[in-house]
């Protein structure tokens, strides 16, 4: 019996030191997440302490870690910190990982706030090291490309760059490499809508974080999986995953992670029909959000909280919290479209009135009803028979009104849900012209570069600028100008349907985007777009025989364009020599030259 268990004390002992404590590299890289702000004043401790005797490696090292832990909680000034000095550092000793771990930081604050242009940027980052030959490095840049892939939704091509990073992480026996790769890849499987394989991948992550000791990791990844549980219908597991979440967030401060779980356990709730607890549960999150004034929060989870209370059946509720929904968004657009919320509004006041009055015909009806009844009662003496008609008659009237009110009130939800869907299709429209405005113009652009790669037919960019315009609204006055403008939108729309886009994205300034076009179609359409604005006749009213533009032409060739913004230069240097050769004439960037 003895000897068993001292047989069973070794194995533990064994298993204990195969998983084995965290090694020193490891947990730093747990404290980013587990001790923020801790390791924030470590890291600021070391790199004075060690001053000019720092090696780069030790101070690229340090930066990185200030770099990751501020993006998690959001500190800018340490990010700003972090990532000028990993560029100074680039800088004064030529070191390439500096310079990629400065742009992935750079990729990873774009992409949490969710601004664009994080993927070229974390696709620069990457070929800054890519002949790097250490292993490590190779490994972590594939890794920060996957995540930037990931985060960014777009799962299929970040697919095969997160199997790329596993693969590495496995070669080099990095367990944390490993479980951070495939959580990303159960996010990717997540987005792909295959939640069976990213519940695989998840319990893989976890057991990898597990067996380095770092549960909060566990935790993390477990919050994942809960949503993919929901999906399966394996709802107590998720909620038991969401929970855990929840208490974790609380305990470190990370409140609008917190707000997510919160949103999940809501969910959970009323898929397991326990609408008054889901209720309670998003209530709750909706007003710490308010506390908190994190506004940007709001409206996303009114709109989980007026789906849920629809299914519990109170839609005037759910009504109230739709419009809330719209008021927010609506603050959040321009002034134009708070004129077309308000008209909305008062649209629905009038016919909230329309019910109430029905509500009150009604009502005087059935009084009316029932007072013919009573004086029937009294000439026939059949009292106890005629009431006993009139109250089921009432009982029927009021059920009748009660489902009238509850099918208006239906619609009338149905008609806001879509409202809100068409204002977002009006924050990308130019209201003068009903083009695209330049936030759709930018949209459309960061995402037609895409992965940065150059095409055989490359994209095509044109810069429009209408010449001496100042001359028309000085001549006509602005409202004339305004319908040139407009006129000419409309010409331009229908010369490049089908071929690109043309967007307004400043006064009279225009834009096309031939995605594919390729340099000589690029240029010719630019030449009949340029001659077919000069002969356009002239509204009534403007004294000017005609309006010219002059137009810069840019190629997206990946090398001296090689993002939006290098692009949108060398189409506007080429649209000002078009003005300064004298107008009325189509230039090309040198590039195509
Ligand atoms: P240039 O050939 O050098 O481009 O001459 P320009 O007069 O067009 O000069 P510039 O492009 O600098 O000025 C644009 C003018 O367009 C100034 C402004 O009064 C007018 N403008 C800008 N937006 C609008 C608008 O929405 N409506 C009207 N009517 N005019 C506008
Ligand atoms: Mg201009
Ligand atoms: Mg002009």
């Amino acid at each position: 019996m003895r000897g068993i268990l001292v047989v069973c004390l070794c194995l533990v002992a064994t298993l204990a030191r195969a998983d084995g404590p965290m090694s020193a590299r490891d947990t730093l890289r747990y404290r980013t997440e587990s001790d923020p702000q801790g390791l924030i004043a470590d890291v600021r401790q070391q790199l004075d302490h060690l001053g000019d005797k720092a090696t780069p490696r030790q101070e690229r090292d340090l930066l990185w870690l200030l770099g990751v832990t501020a993006v998690n909680i959001n500190d800018n000034t340490a990010l700003a910190e972090a990532e000028l000095r990993l560029d100074s550092l680039a800088a004064a000793r030529h070191y390439d990982l500096a310079a990629a771990s400065a742009g992935f930081l750079r990729s990873r604050h774009l992409i949490a706030s969710g601004t664009g242009e994080g993927i070229s940027e974390a696709l620069r980052a990457a070929a800054a090291v890519q002949g790097d030959t250490n292993a490590d490095v190779s490994a972590w840049a594939k890794y920060n490309l996957c995540d930037a892939y990931a985060m960014s939704e777009k799962a299929r091509s970040a697919f095969s760059l997160c199997q790329q990073a596993m693969d590495a992480y496995r070669a080099l026996g990095d367990n944390w490499g490993l479980a951070e790769s495939e959580s990303d890849q159960g996010v990717n499987y997540g987005n792909l809508d295959q939640p069976n394989e990213a519940v695989r991948l998840d319990q893989s992550s976890r057991r990898h974080f597990a067996s380095l000791g770092a549960q909060q990791m566990v935790v993390m990844v477990g919050d994942n999986m809960a949503q993919m549980y929901l999906k399966l219908g394996r709802v107590k597991e998720a909620l038991s995953l969401s929970q855990a979440s929840l208490a974790q967030e609380q305990a470190t401060g990370r409140l609008s992670d917190a707000l997510i779980s919160r949103t999940d356990i809501a969910r959970d709730y009323a898929a397991l029909g326990q609408s008054e607890t889901a209720l309670a549960s998003i209530s709750a999150a909706v007003a710490d959000a308010r506390a908190a004034h994190m506004d940007g929060m709001v409206p996303d989870l009114l709109d989980v909280r007026s789906q849920l209370v629809e299914k519990a059946g109170h839609p005037q509720q759910a009504l109230v919290d739709a419009r809330e929904v719209i008021r927010l968004l609506g603050e959040r657009n321009a002034t134009a479209q708070r004129a077309d919320v308000s008209s909305l509004e008062s649209r629905y006041a009038a016919r909230e009135k329309e019910l109430r009055i029905e509500n009150l015909e009604h009502q005087n009806n059935l009084q009316n009803m029932a007072l013919k009844t009573a004086a029937a009662e009294a000439a026939e003496h059949n009292e106890s028979l005629r009431r006993e008609a009139l109250v089921s008659l009432v009982t029927k009237g009021v059920a009748a009104a009660t489902l009238l009110i509850a099918v208006l009130l239906f619609l009338l939800l149905r008609a806001q849900r879509r409202y809100a869907a068409e204002m977002r299709v009006q924050a990308l429209r130019d209201s003068l012209t009903g083009i695209d405005n330049r936030r759709a113009f930018m949209q459309r652009a960061s995402s037609l570069l895409g992965d940065g790669r150059v095409l055989r037919e490359p994209h095509v960019l044109m810069l429009i600028d209408f010449d001496h315009f100042k001359r028309i609204n000085d001549s006509a006055g602005h409202p004339q100008g305004d319908k040139v403008l407009a006129m000419v939108a409309d010409y331009l729309s229908v010369a490049v349907d089908g071929i690109g886009h043309v967007a307004r994205i400043g006064g009279e300034e225009f834009a096309v985007l031939g995605p594919r076009l390729g340099a000589s179609a690029g240029l010719r359409l630019a030449e009949t777009m340029r001659a077919g604005v000069a002969a356009l006749p002239m509204p009534a009213g403007v004294p000017a025989a005609n309006i010219t533009v002059s137009i810069g032409v840019a190629l997206f060739d990946g090398e001296r364009c090689f993002d939006l913004s290098s692009w949108m230069r060398a189409a506007d240097a080429a649209l000002y020599s078009a003005k300064s050769y004298g107008r009325d004439r189509v230039v090309a960037s040198s590039l195509l030259q």
